[in-house]
């Protein structure tokens, strides 16, 4: 186990008070259990990120003392959406034949996105694409359960309702630490359709954030058990891609420096940068600069610090490492639990449309 799995599990084993037990009953209603952490997203490439179209990067102004500095933003929801996507591909890659029985299980809770041999998969598809509200997601694996999703009678038999699991990881809005005319640099590309590129089309410009920015960003796990904690922190560390058109530009690493354990949230990643460009005054400064006035601010504030001051961002080994066990043990007992007390909780709260849903069924097929 690298030392920094080591320092999160420490931490995560001193605040069982603030994690939720698998088995505890009710486990779908908050009970005020925060996780939060503080974490840097380095970009090592030359990253797009942009809220809309060609041509623009989200900006926001921040001001601090007489000081109003605008800066380069990366929105929650590309965060969450990134976290998805990493823990989906956590997810299949240890789906097995012997996790495969384990997940035929909620096959026989009713949930339907699961073949008869227990072959799953839930993906992240737009909109429509496979008819009506279906975008692809399964409604009851640990990524739908953990990061939200929406259950109806095309995810689970006889739902009768359309139910929103809400998601249990919140963000903050990731703000970089350098102003927007510092940290970004206009490059000219032709049109992609592709490959990685070709030549020969039309020429535009995009800003791109450039190599060594780092954005400050919060995340809050609520009411998660331990292992549930640990997968999320996995996926969000295993991030090393962000942002339009990752498949080329988006190098990024993603830093987790400190976990703060609590009944609320106690900071905000605005407090941070503000702190930060108190002290940088929003130059292009390096990232082991950023860090040390992150964690000289965090560290003052409670939070269980995994990396000190003085280190050099390139030779860090960011990634929470997450076992094989760990990922049966999330399927067949954490996320196994909190899928049956999602169906208890629909079945008690619409079991007059259920009911009618069934006899209309009966009628029809009368
Ligand atoms: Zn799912």
């Amino acid at each position: 186990m690298s030392t920094l799995s080591s320092k999160v599990m420490s931490f995560l084993e001193a605040s069982k008070g603030f994690l939720r037990d698998p088995y505890e009953p009710n486990r779908l209603f908050a009970k005020g259990c925060k996780i939060e952490g503080v974490y840097l997203i380095v970009s090592k490439g030359i990253p797009l990120f942009r809220t809309e179209g060609v041509g623009d990067v989200t900006l926001l102004t921040v001001k601090e003392a007489d000081q109003e500095y605008t800066v380069p933003a990366i929105l929650p929801e590309k965060i969450q959406a990134k976290i998805r996507r990493q823990m989906l591909e956590i997810l299949r890659g240890n789906v097995a034949d012997d996790l495969k029985q384990v997940i035929k299980k909620y096959r026989n809770l009713g949930f339907k996105k699961v073949e008869e041999d227990g072959s799953w998969n839930c993906y992240i598809a737009p909109p429509l694409s496979e008819g009506g509200t279906d975008i692809g997601m399964c409604g009851f694996c640990p990524s739908c359960t953990i990061l939200g999703s929406m259950i109806t009678d095309v995810e689970l038999e006889d739902a009768g309702t359309s139910y929103g699991l809400k998601s249990r990881v919140q963000h903050d809005i990731a703000f970089a630490a350098t102003v927007y005319e510092r940290a970004v640099s206009d490059l000219t590309h032709t049109k992609v359709g592709d490959g990685i590129s070709y030549t020969g089309m039309a020429l535009f410009e995009e800003p791109h954030i450039l190599p060594g920015v780092c954005f400050i960003g919060k995340i809050v796990l609520s009411d998660v058990t331990m292992r549930e904690a640990k997968i999320v922190l996995s996926s969000l560390t295993s991030i090393a891609r962000m942002g339009a058109g990752e498949t080329k530009y988006g190098s990024v690493q993603v830093i987790l420096l400190g976990l703060k354990a609590g009944r609320h949230e106690s900071i905000s990643s605005y407090d941070i940068v503000r702190h930060v460009l108190s002290e940088t005054k929003g130059a292009y400064v390096t990232p082991e600069e950023v860090l040390k006035h992150t964690i000289d601010y965090v560290g003052g504030r409670g939070f269980n610090l995994l990396f000190t001051s003085d280190i050099n961002v390139s030779d860090i080994e960011s990634n929470v490492d997450l076992s094989t066990e760990d990922v049966k043990a999330i399927w067949s007992e954490d996320n196994y639990s909190y899928a049956k007390q999602i169906l208890e909780y629909v079945r008690k709260v619409h079991p007059a449309r259920a009911k009618r849903a069934q006899t209309k069924g009966t009628r029809e097929e009368g």
